[in-house]
C-alpha cells in the first residue's frame, strides 16, 4: 500500500491550454507531489492540486542557498501510457547533489513511485506531438525558520510537471568566457544546485549584450579547458570523432550526455571523453576538421552551435551540414516515446490503468 496521500483537483485546467501552442515554462499540470523532511525522516508525502506555497521570511533556503533540483521529461506511448526516461539516474543525481549540499537523500523507490503516481493522475497533460513532452521538475530546499549558517534540519521535496511543445531552438552562438567561471575543482559544479545558476546570470547577460546566446565555460585555473554551456553539456565532432569534455568534478553529469555517448558508441561512432582545450577547437576549425558542435541537455535535447567566439577569434560552424546532432535528436525522441528499441532498458513505462 502506498503511503502517498492523493487529493485530486476538482477543476482540471487541462481544457484551458492550447496544446498546439504551449508557452514555454509557464504552464503547470494539475497536480504536484510534496514531501517533508522532519529532521529524521521523510513524512507527509502527498499529491495535491498544484498551487502556491506559503514561506517563512527566514526560511533557510532563501538566505543560504540550500536548494537543488532535477529536470527530466516524460513522453507517451501510442497506447497512452506515460514513459519516464532513466528516472533512477535522476534520482541518484538528486541524491548526489543533496549530499554535496548537506541535504537529506530521498529514497529512489519513493522518488519513482511519486513520479508514477503523478503521471497517472496527469497523463492527459503529456503532449503527443513529435518533439513535445512533459517536463518534470523535482526540487528540494531547506525550510528551517532560522537565521544562521548551518544545514537545515527540515526540507521539502516537491515535484511538478509542465507540458512543453517542440523545442525548436535556433542554432546558438557561444562566447567562451575569459573572466568569469562557473565551477572550480572542489566547488559545487557537479551538483545541480540552484546557486550555480545565480552566479551564471551576469556573465550570460554580458554575453547577450555582445550578441551571444550563452557562455561557453572554461576551466577556472587556465581558462583553457572547455567545461560546458549554461544548462547543457557540449559535444564536438572533429575529423569524424565525437569529443566531449570528461566529467572530472566541475561539470554537471548530464543524463542526455550519457545517453548520447551510449547511443553513438552503439551505432559504431568513435566517442572520446577527455580534456578538450579551446586551442584544440580553434586548430580544428582552422584546419576545417571541426564539423559539428552541439549542446546536450534535457530541455533542448540537442542545440546546434553556429558560432563560438574566443578572445578575438570568431569561429563559424555550418549547422546545415550537421548529421550527428539531428540523428541524436530523432533517436532520443523515439526512445522517449516508445517507438525505438530500448536495449539499455532506459524507458520506464507507467501503466495508467494500474492504479491500485
Ligand atoms: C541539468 C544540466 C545539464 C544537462 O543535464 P541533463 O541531465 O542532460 O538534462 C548540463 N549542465 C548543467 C549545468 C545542468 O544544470
Amino acid at each position: 500500500m502506498s503511503d502517498i496521500k492523493i487529493t485530486r483537483t476538482t477543476s482540471s485546467r487541462r481544457g484551458d491550454v492550447d496544446f498546439d501552442n504551449i508557452p514555454f515554462g509557464k504552464v503547470f499540470a494539475d497536480h504536484m507531489f510534496v514531501a517533508s523532511y522532519d529532521g529524521e525522516k521523510w513524512t507527509d508525502m502527498e499529491i495535491k492540486p498544484f498551487g502556491t506555497l506559503t514561506l517563512h521570511p527566514a526560511m533557510l533556503a532563501i538566505h543560504y542557498g540550500q536548494s537543488i533540483f532535477e529536470g527530466m521529461k516524460a513522453g507517451i506511448s501510442k497506447d497512452g501510457n506515460p514513459i519516464l526516461f532513466r528516472p533512477e539516474m535522476h534520482s541518484r543525481r538528486l541524491n548526489n547533489s543533496a549530499r554535496r549540499l548537506c541535504m537529506p537523500e530521498f529514497p529512489e523507490e519513493k522518488f519513482i513511485e511519486a513520479l508514477e503516481e503523478l503521471l497517472r493522475l496527469d497523463h492527459h497533460w503529456i503532449p503527443t506531438k513529435k518533439g513535445s513532452s512533459l517536463y518534470i521538475r523535482p526540487f528540494m530546499f531547506a525550510t528551517d525558520e532560522f537565521i544562521g549558517v548551518r544545514p537545515s534540519d527540515t526540507y521539502k521535496l516537491i515535484i511538478f510537471t509542465q507540458p512543453v511543445g517542440p523545442y525548436y531552438s535556433e542554432p546558438v552562438k557561444l562566447l567562451a568566457e575569459k573572466k568569469y567561471i562557473r565551477a572550480a575543482m572542489g566547488g559545487t559544479g557537479e551538483a545541480k544546485a540552484a546557486g550555480n545558476y545565480a552566479g551564471s546570470l551576469l556573465p550570460a547577460k554580458l554575453a547577450k549584450e555582445q550578441g551571444y546566446d550563452q557562455v561557453l565555460w572554461l576551466d577556472a585555473r587556465e581558462y583553457k579547458y572547455i567545461q560546458e554551456v549554461g544548462t547543457m553539456n557540449i559535444f564536438f565532432v572533429i575529423d569524424g570523432v565525437i569529443v566531449t569534455p570528461a566529467t572530472s568534478g566541475t561539470i554537471l553529469k548530464g543524463i542526455t550526455r550519457d545517453t548520447f555517448i551510449h547511443v553513438l558508441t552503439g551505432e559504431g561512432y568513435k566517442v572520446e571523453e577527455r580534456e578538450v582545450s579551446i586551442d584544440e577547437i580553434e586548430d580544428a576549425h582552422r584546419a576545417g576538421t571541426l564539423t559539428e558542435v552541439f549542446g546536450a541537455g534535457t530541455a533542448a535535447v540537442v542545440a546546434k552551435v553556429s558560432k563560438i567566439k574566443h578572445l578575438d577569434n570568431v569561429m563559424e560552424i555550418d549547422t546545415e551540414a550537421f548529421e550527428i546532432a539531428p540523428l541524436l535528436f530523432d533517436r532520443i525522441d523515439a526512445l522517449r516515446n516508445g517507438t525505438a528499441e530500448d536495449p539499455h532498458g532506459w524507458r520506464h513505462p507507467v501503466l495508467v490503468g494500474a492504479t491500485v
